[in-house]
């Protein structure tokens, strides 16, 4: 679909609704792992402390307007603030170029920016909140009423998506000793359980392993080493983001090699 067909209207509303929820995911991933309010106080400056104005805090244009600076005192603000915005506008952008403005094209939306937070999170700190992963199943779970996958195999997902984590840390810690995975890595999977289904969990796995291996052993090398942990549920997200877009195909590709 091209984007004259899809509509200039329609990818302008989806991009913009993308842009808003990338907005309140940087409040989440800012707050959530240091244990702030995610609804007050308002966004404040952090060098002179002022609140930002509601027209200064429009998604994607205050950034470029104030080129990312206090309207107060010019303090630089993050370019990440900018590029998550964008990255919110390519996830909703994305579901609803491809599902439709459909329930499915919605449960993809949240799917994609829970994920997105997720793996920002992650990435910084080593942690997954249980406020994202229980609130996507929350959502999901909503959703699968309605839409796909139906609500049993939702729940056969969560089921076979948090039982796997706990066979494979069993298993490291039989073999090595140590616990491998947290119990972030067991609701994020849960969570990926109930939008994709049981079928997803095994290649949302797999993915997330390649995509781990593949950057401790190309990015990640050097400094990894020491007992260094990688931030699992990154490459897990970013697993799940590819599997529900392309797993499909990729199922049907793989069955054609026999
Ligand atoms: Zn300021």
């Amino acid at each position: 679909m091209t984007i004259a067909e899809f509509g200039i209207l329609s990818t302008i509303l989806a991009a913009w609704l993308g842009a808003c929820f990338g907005s309140f995911s940087n409040v989440l991933i800012y707050r959530l792992p240091r244990d702030l309010s995610v609804v007050g106080p308002r966004s404040f400056c952090p060098s002179c402390e002022k609140t930002v104005s509601w027209y200064d805090n429009i998604p994607l244009l205050s950034w470029l307007i104030l080129r990312g600076r206090c309207r107060n005192c010019s303090a630089p603000f993050s370019v990440r603030y900018l590029l998550v915005e964008i990255a919110g506008a390519v996830c909703v952008l994305a579901s609803i170029w491809r599902f439709g403005w459909t329930l499915d094209g919605l449960s993809a939306s949240f799917f994609l920016i829970i994920l997105l937070d997720i793996a920002m999170i992650d990435w910084e700190h080593m942690i997954i909140p249980h406020t994202l992963t229980v609130g996507g199943m929350v959502i999901g779970s909503v959703l699968s009423l309605f839409g796909n996958p139906a609500l049993p195999s939702a729940m056969l997902g969560a089921a076979v998506g948090a039982g796997s984590i706990l066979v494979v840390s069993y298993g490291y810690k039989l073999v090595r000793g140590v616990v491998g995975m947290g119990g972030g890595d067991v609701m994020l999977m849960a969570m990926v359980g109930v939008f994709l289904g049981p079928w997803g969990v095994p290649a949302v796995l797999f993915g997330g392993a390649l995509f781990g291996t593949l950057y401790a052993l190309t990015v990640g090398r050097g400094n990894l080493g020491g007992g260094a942990k990688l931030p699992f549920g990154t490459f897990l997200a970013a697993a799940a983001a590819v599997v529900l877009f392309f797993g499909g195909d990729i199922f049907t590709w793989y069955l054609s090699r026999f």
